[in-house]
């Protein structure tokens, strides 16, 4: 028997019909790399979207397609969102951050047929548009392409129908070994996200509220909240340049309410204002998320009137899984105590689950007591079930628990705690590092027999990579110049801040290094900043 309630399917096109038709004037701001400012609305943009929606049936897009977009936040990257997704095409999201041989992998395993790119990307385009042969139409977002390729179009269309679980949104992520792997979300799941995420509990969005991610665009969908703060019909507030004085600056005169940024992000704001003596602008919710939140932090904000939403997340949860949430009794701990929750990755929110698991046995669940560290699982309304063109699941099936590469304690009240990390990658800044590519290219050194790539706890850039070496027999090797020498092989923001030698490097029973005992060995390992 079914229910006796209407027919209607999940689509992201709701959420701009929606903002448009009862939040048509609310603005979103876009403040661009040249200094310029744009004032656009909701209203505008779904006409924008539109009109995109015709371009790309123009040029042949068809549902399930993927167009690439390679630029910070704007209001044209806004608008692709709906305009790709409106079409029926899959939004491929790519960060520029990545190195050319990951962008080149990606977006030819992603099949993107269309390329939207900022002016500040064009190097990026010109040297991988010989190796993209996929790629058809190469659009860029500024010096008026974009606005030419759609102002042929009326936007007297309608947006394709389909069903709701059809694809929207592709997402790479390099936080795991071997090639990045796509995360291909859904419009249900995306809506069911969006939906979640306005909650008090996890982002507290409201028509009122002026949200400005700082979070960019290209990671996990800026955490969901260009949908979430469509379906309250939010204020957005886009700035291209994310230097903390302008930040600052655009808080202060667009009455931002909401910000979003990683703890690297926080940290240059922090730095900005004590250089400068100011107080922080009246925003009245931080949104952080990507990696730990020091606790210094959360304190200065808290201290400030700010209510924080910690959350922790993955590419492959959508990404918010767990947050920070106020419970009972909140308003009756102390500052020490309200500081350490809010450290802490929160609590599941309603549509995901966690569980941690034995690090060797899998198959046996730990007890939520908050000592027993476990391998971190999810599942959920928003969780991934297969890498994009993957042969098999990511999730185990029946239960489908997703295993995140995170190790947790989970304490009595649901509170997840991570405590280290299963999978071999170090994040900086909010940016992922592959020790098993740096490890690779320190042992193409002469005098390199054995080498090691952990994270090490760092203030600003919460983690950086070091290098931990065993030498050749008899080999002169010095740090300064096994850096050097990785300077040709890596970008420079993975070259390693120091290098450790020692005389043997610790090993598992299966013979691969042991990680978990090299983190521990230099657990109070200090970097300078
Ligand atoms: P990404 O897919 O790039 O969003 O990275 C997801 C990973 O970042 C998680 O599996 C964690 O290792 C880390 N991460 C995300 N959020 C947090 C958080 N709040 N605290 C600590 N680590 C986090």
């Amino acid at each position: 028997m079914l229910g006796g309630m209407q027919d209607w399917q999940l689509r992201l096109s709701g959420l701009i019909d929606h903002a448009a038709r009862e939040h048509g004037q609310r603005e979103i701001v876009t403040y661009w790399a040249d200094g310029s400012e744009s004032r656009s609305n909701w209203g505008e943009l779904r006409q924008m979207a539109l009109r995109m929606v015709q371009a790309l049936r123009r040029v042949g897009l068809r549902p399930s397609d993927r167009v690439g977009t390679l630029a910070m936040n704007h209001v044209h990257h806004l608008a692709s969102w709906f305009g790709v997704t409106g079409a029926g095409g899959v939004l491929h999201t790519i960060n520029p951050r990545l190195f050319d041989e990951q962008l080149e992998y990606i977006i030819n395993h992603a099949d993107d047929r269309v390329l939207l790119y900022d002016a500040a990307f064009q190097p990026i385009v010109d040297r991988l548009r010989a190796r993209l042969p996929k790629v058809e139409h190469f659009i860029c977002f500024d010096d008026g392409a974009f606005a030419d390729w759609i102002a042929t179009e009326d936007g007297d269309t309608a947006w394709e129908p389909g069903g709701e679980r059809d694809p929207a949104m592709l997402c790479y992520t390099s936080g795991t070994t071997g090639n990045p792997k796509g995360v291909l979300y859904e419009h249900r799941s995306t809506i069911l996200h969006a939906m979640a995420a306005v909650a008090p509990s996890v982002a507290n969005l409201e028509p009122r509220s002026a949200i400005f991610p700082i979070v960019p665009l290209f990671h996990a969908a800026a955490w969901g909240l260009p949908w979430a703060g469509a379906s309250v019909g939010a204020k957005f507030v886009f700035s291209a340049v994310n230097e903390p004085a302008r930040l600052c600056e655009l808080m202060r005169r667009e009455g931002a309410t909401h910000v979003a940024g990683v703890p690297t992000v926080w940290l240059g704001i922090f730095q900005h204002l004590d250089a400068t003596g100011q107080d922080l602008p009246p925003f009245s919710q931080a949104i952080s998320g990507g990696s730990a939140f020091p606790p210094a932090m959360v304190e200065r904000l808290l201290r400030a009137g700010v209510r924080i939403t910690h959350a922790w997340g993955m590419t492959e949860t959508s990404p918010i899984a767990t947050t920070s949430y106020e419970t009972e009794g909140w308003d009756a701990l102390s500052l020490a105590e309200q500081v350490r929750y809010k450290a802490s990755q929160g609590r599941a929110v309603f549509g995901s689950e966690v569980r941690a698991v034995d690090l060797d046995d899998p198959a046996r669940v730990l007890p939520r007591d908050g000592t027993s560290a476990g391998a971190l699982q999810v599942r959920g309304f928003w969780c991934i079930k297969r890498y994009f063109k993957a042969e098999s699941d990511a999730a185990q099936a029946p239960e489908q628990w997703f295993d995140t590469g995170d190790v947790a304690i989970i304490h009595p009240d649901g509170t997840v705690q991570l405590t280290d990390r299963t999978k071999d990658v170090i994040k900086s800044g909010g940016e992922w590092i592959s020790s098993v590519d740096l490890e690779n290219a320190a042992i193409g050194h002469p005098g390199v027999a054995e080498a090691a790539a952990i994270g090490v706890a760092h203030p600003r850039w919460d983690e950086r990579p070091i290098l931990v070496v065993v030498k050749k027999d008899g080999a002169e090797v010095e740090a300064a110049e096994l850096i050097r020498f990785l300077s040709t092989k890596v970008a420079k923001w993975w070259l390693p801040d120091a290098v450790e030698f020692v005389d043997e490097i610790p090993h598992t029973g299966t013979g691969k290094i042991s990680k978990k005992d090299l983190r521990e060995r230099f657990r109070d390992y200090r970097l300078s900043t």
